[in-house]
């Protein structure tokens, strides 16, 4: 049994390269501002886009959602 045949091996990878580059759409909760940022979601779907806080000083009530 070939079963090695049609799977290819991954190449070697730098750690960096696993997280998938996203953008990232941001609405601010409290004020209704929306951002669109890059960011990149690693391995446990945590986002990370480095967004610190909205213009209205709200830094933790947001809808973020992934775009494709
Ligand atoms: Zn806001």
């Amino acid at each position: 049994m070939r079963s090695d045949t049609l799977i290819t091996t991954p190449l070697q990878e730098p750690a960096i390269a696993v997280v998938n580059r996203i953008k990232v759409h941001i609405r601010c909760r409290n004020c209704g501002e929306t951002f669109i940022l890059r960011g990149v979601r690693d391995m446990k779907g945590h986002i990370e886009t480095g967004f610190k806080k909205c213009l209205c000083d709200n830094d933790r009530d947001f809808d973020i959602e992934p775009l494709a």
